[in-house]
């Protein structure tokens, strides 16, 4: 019998797992840049700048934004001049991030569906790979970290932003609140669709805490692997290397 993996808080098989995500993100997709603001307040804009000042893009580099969706890190990278490849399991998240790439008129990225667990890139192919509010999304964690490990080059640099919980305790318990009431309630009167938003707060929770992410970082393969926690560990942003 096939392990069964968490979906939120319903356990599922490993296939229904990854089912479930693609018609989260389908379902989703149209409205996703607008809900992240509502749900984070705008945040997210200020820990996407700060994790792309970590990734340092140089120019003519090319980086591997895994998970990328509708684009926010990837535009980001390229406008520093770097050659982005823009990978994600979802098409329909891909073709919003094509449609406001051509309205912003940026240059410097291709957009490829791709599963971060098996992907078809020849090994050492990339100078940087990143992630962002992907993996926790990911059915087999594990594979997608050496997946990444795989396609880098000799001295590339991995990074990774995800959420966990917080382990501010009055940050948390106002988060909670926040989380489980608030943000399904959002994604219904805006998206209509409060069960996708009632996933992604479930997925946060149940994603490892910073220094146990880390540990799996390393096991992957990559070395000087390092978290920097935001409040409380909510945000942590991960880095490795390859040698
Ligand atoms: N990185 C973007 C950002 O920060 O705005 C998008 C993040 S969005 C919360 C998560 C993305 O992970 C979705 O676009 C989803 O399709 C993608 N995803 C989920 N499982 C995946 C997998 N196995 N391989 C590649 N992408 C995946």
């Amino acid at each position: 019998m096939t392990d069964q993996v968490n979906f939120g808080d319903a356990l599922v098989s490993p296939e229904e797992k990854t089912r479930r995500v693609g018609a989260v993100f389908s379902s989703v997709a149209r409205r996703y840049d607008i809900m992240n603001d509502l749900m984070s307040g705008g945040m997210h804009r200020l820990w996407k700048d700060r994790f792309v000042n970590r990734v340092k893009p140089r120019s003519g580099e090319r980086i591997l934004d895994m998970a990328g969706g509708t684009g926010d890190i990837a535009f980001r990278m390229a406008r520093r001049g770097a050659l982005i490849t823009v990978s994600d399991i979802n098409a329909d998240m891909l073709e919003v991030g094509k449609q406001r790439a051509h309205s912003r008129a940026l240059s410097g990225l291709s957009w490829k569906v791709e599963n971060a667990e098996k992907l078809s890139f020849s090994d050492a192919t990339f100078d940087a790979c990143t992630i962002v509010f992907g993996i926790r999304n990911v059915t087999d964690i594990p594979s997608a970290l050496r997946e990444a490990h795989r396609v880098l080059n000799r001295g590339g640099r991995f990074f990774c932003m995800e959420f966990s919980s917080s382990d501010w305790p009055g940050f948390s318990n106002l988060y909670e609140a926040f989380a489980s009431n608030v943000i399904p309630r959002i994604g219904k009167a805006v998206a209509n669709d409060e069960e996708s938003y009632r996933y992604l707060v479930e997925s946060i929770r149940r994603f490892p805490r910073p220094e146990a992410f880390k540990r799996m970082v390393t096991d992957a393969g990559f070395v000087r692997a390092a978290a920097e926690p935001m409040l409380g560990g909510l945000v942590t942003i991960h880095s490795g290397w390859k040698i």
